[in-house]
């Protein structure tokens, strides 16, 4: 298997109830390392910019709107088959439908307000990284 890197944040609805070390410990117990991490305001920009895909759907003003109301957590994670992984300890979109477990399950409130964000391909996690992180801020 190979070592890969995801892009993660930790949501507004998830700093705002200080559950930072909460997350990363089940991101840490599932075998994922965070090899970058930083707090940051997101603005409206960087956020229009990173849900861009998302620019279509209804729910993108308040997705944008939510991303930028409070602090993030943006991080690197490595590990083997980390993306695919991430995605699977992170639980569903939508927690009423996340496994048992997982991080949406454990600890979000809603669709919206669903606590954390992972890359879902090799090419996004490339570069949703970039958007966050330089190269020497990643320490493996
Ligand atoms: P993310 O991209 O944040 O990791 P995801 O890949 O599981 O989540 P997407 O379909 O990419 O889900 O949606 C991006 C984000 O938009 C979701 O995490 C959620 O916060 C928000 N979202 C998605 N669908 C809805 C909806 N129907 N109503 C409100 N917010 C939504
Ligand atoms: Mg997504």
């Amino acid at each position: 298997m190979a070592t890969e890197r995801t892009f993660s944040i930790i949501k507004p609805d998830a700093t705002r109830r200080n559950l930072t070390g909460a997350i990363n410990a089940v991101i840490e117990k599932a075998g994922l390392r965070i090899v970058a991490q930083r707090r940051i305001l997101m603005t409206q920009a960087e956020a229009k910019i990173f849900y861009a895909v998302h620019k279509e759907r209804p729910f993108y003003g308040e997705l944008v709107e939510m991303m930028s109301s409070a602090p993030v957590v943006v991080q690197v994670l490595e590990g083997d088959n980390a993306i695919a992984k991430y995605r699977e300890v992170m639980g569903a979109t939508n927690p009423a439908n996340a496994a048992e477990g997982t991080i949406r399950k454990s600890f979000a409130l809603s669709m919206g307000e669903n606590s954390v964000h992972g890359s879902d391909s090799p090419d996004n996690a490339a570069a949703e990284i970039a958007q966050f992180f330089c190269g020497n801020d990643i320490v493996g």
